[in-house]
């Protein structure tokens, strides 16, 4: 979608650090990262937010969260342990209206709310 900062990061018009890309889905590190690892997944198609996947999304968020595992493996933090955080809409602070997941780890995570 034209004007939107991931979509533009997707394409290679905005650079990025890129951890992964296949054909559906794009990784790369957050820019002001809150931990030693803060990397950023979404789907290479725009889709605004969590409130705008459909059924036909049903396949692409299976593989958002397989590549979310592989990049934790691949970044050595899967067995201490990481956090994965989607923002949806205002409340929740949501500041690019691309779906993302935050891929958060290398320190002891802070506040639990739940
Ligand atoms: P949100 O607050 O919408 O859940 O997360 C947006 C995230 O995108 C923030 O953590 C912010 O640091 C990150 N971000 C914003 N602009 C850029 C950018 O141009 N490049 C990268 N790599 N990350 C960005
Ligand atoms: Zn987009």
């Amino acid at each position: 979608m034209e004007d939107c900062l991931f979509c533009k990061i997707v394409k290679g018009e905005i650079p990025s650090n890129k951890v992964y890309e296949d054909e559906y889905v794009y990784a790369f590190k957050d820019i002001e990262p809150v931990a030693p690892v803060h990397i950023l997944i979404v789907p290479k198609k725009h889709i605004s937010s969590l409130n705008k996947i459909s059924d036909e999304d049903e396949a692409l968020l299976g593989k958002i969260f397989l590549t979310i595992k592989k990049i934790a493996k691949e970044l050595g933090v899967e067995d201490k342990g990481y956090r994965v955080i989607n923002n949806c809409g205002k409340d929740a602070g949501q500041t690019v209206m691309h779906l993302h997941f935050h891929l958060i780890a290398g320190r002891k995570m802070g506040e639990k709310l739940l």
